[in-house]
C-alpha cells in the first residue's frame, strides 16, 4: 500500500554533537504520539548513523537512512561504505541517484543500477532520485529526460525489487536554490512518473509506489505540495536541519 513519507537529507552538514542534538530535538518535537503516517526518515552522514540510530525511539516511529552506498558488498574499496554495513547499524533506507551524486561524482545509470541491486540485496529500501536541470526544462524536454532516467536507472528491477523502492522527483533547479516547483509543476511530473511505472510494471505497482517531491520544500510550501494527488511526501534538504521546520513539514499532510 502507498505510504506517505518525509525524509530528511542532512547532506554533508553538522558535526557529531550537533547531529545528536538535532535528532533529539526532532524526537522531542514529534512527541510521544509521533506519527506513523507519514513515515519519517532521517539520513545523516555515515559517521553519525549508528549514534543517531541509538537515539531513535524503539517503536520505530523515526527511521534511519543513508545518503549513498557502494555497489559492492565488501572488499578493497578504501573510503567506501557498503550496503550491508548500513543495514548492520540500523539503516532501512538509502538515497540513490541524488543529483549531487550524479553531477559531482559522475554516477550514471549503469552504476546506479548496481547500487540499487546492492541496496536491495542488503534489505534496504532505495529512495531513487530523478529530476531535470533548468536547461532541460526550458528546452521542454522534462518528460523525455525523466522517462529515460526511470527506464535506464530503475525499470530493470524485477516486480518484487521495484516494490521496495521509493521514487523522489527532485528538479535540479529547485535543490538548495529556494526556487520550489509549483504544486502544479510537481503534480504534473509525479503523475507522469506514476504513468511510466504503470507501463513498466503494473497498475497496482503504480498505485502503490510512493513518489516524493524534493527541492526547496519547507514548512511554508509543504502543505500545498503534499496536497497534490500524486505527491506522497518529501525529500527535504536544507529544512531538515532545523527540527522545528522538519517537524512542521512532517505535520503538513
Ligand atoms: C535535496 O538535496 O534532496 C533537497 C531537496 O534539498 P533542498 O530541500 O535543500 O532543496
Amino acid at each position: 500500500m502507498r505510504q506517505k513519507l518525509v525524509a530528511g537529507n542532512w547532506k554533508m552538514n553538522l558535526i557529531y554533537p550537533g547531529a545528536l542534538a538535532l535528532i533529539s530535538e526532532i524526537i522531542d518535537q514529534l512527541g510521544p504520539a509521533a506519527p506513523t503516517d507519514p513515515v519519517v526518515v532521517v539520513c545523516p552522514p555515515f559517521p553519525f548513523l549508528a549514534g543517531v540510530g541509538e537515539k531513535l525511539p524503539k517503536g520505530g516511529t523515526v527511521h534511519l537512512g543513508a545518503q549513498n552506498c557502494h555497489q559492492k558488498e565488501s572488499g578493497a574499496f578504501t573510503g567506501e561504505v557498503a550496503a550491508p554495513m548500513l543495514a548492520s547499524v540500523g539503516c532501512e533506507y538509502v538515497i540513490l541517484g541524488h543529483s549531487e551524486r550524479r553531477q559531482q561524482f559522475r554516477e550514471d545509470d549503469v552504476l546506479l543500477g548496481q547500487k540499487l541491486k546492492a541496496a536491495l540485496a542488503a534489505g534496504l529500501k532505495p529512495i531513487f532520485c530523478v529530476g531535470e536541470s533548468l536547461e532541460t526544462r526550458e528546452a521542454d524536454d522534462t518528460f523525455d529526460f525523466i522517462g529515460k532516467q526511470l527506464k535506464d536507472g530503475l525499470f530493470h528491477l524485477s516486480n518484487e525489487e521495484f516494490a521496495q523502492v521509493v521514487i523522489a522527483y527532485e528538479p535540479v533547479w529547485a535543490i538548495g536554490t529556494g526556487k520550489t516547483a509549483t504544486s502544479a509543476q510537481a503534480q504534473e511530473v509525479h503523475a507522469f512518473i506514476r504513468e511510466q511505472v504503470a507501463r513498466a510494471y503494473t497498475a497496482a505497482a503504480a498505485t502503490d509506489v510512493s513518489i516524493l517531491y524534493g527541492g526547496s520544500a519547507n514548512a511554508q510550501n509543504a502543505r500545498e505540495l503534499f496536497g497534490q494527488p500524486d505527491v506522497d511526501g518529501g525529500l527535504i534538504g536544507g529544512a531538515s536541519l532545523k527540527a522545528a521546520d522538519f517537524v512542521a513539514i512532517v505535520r503538513s499532510f
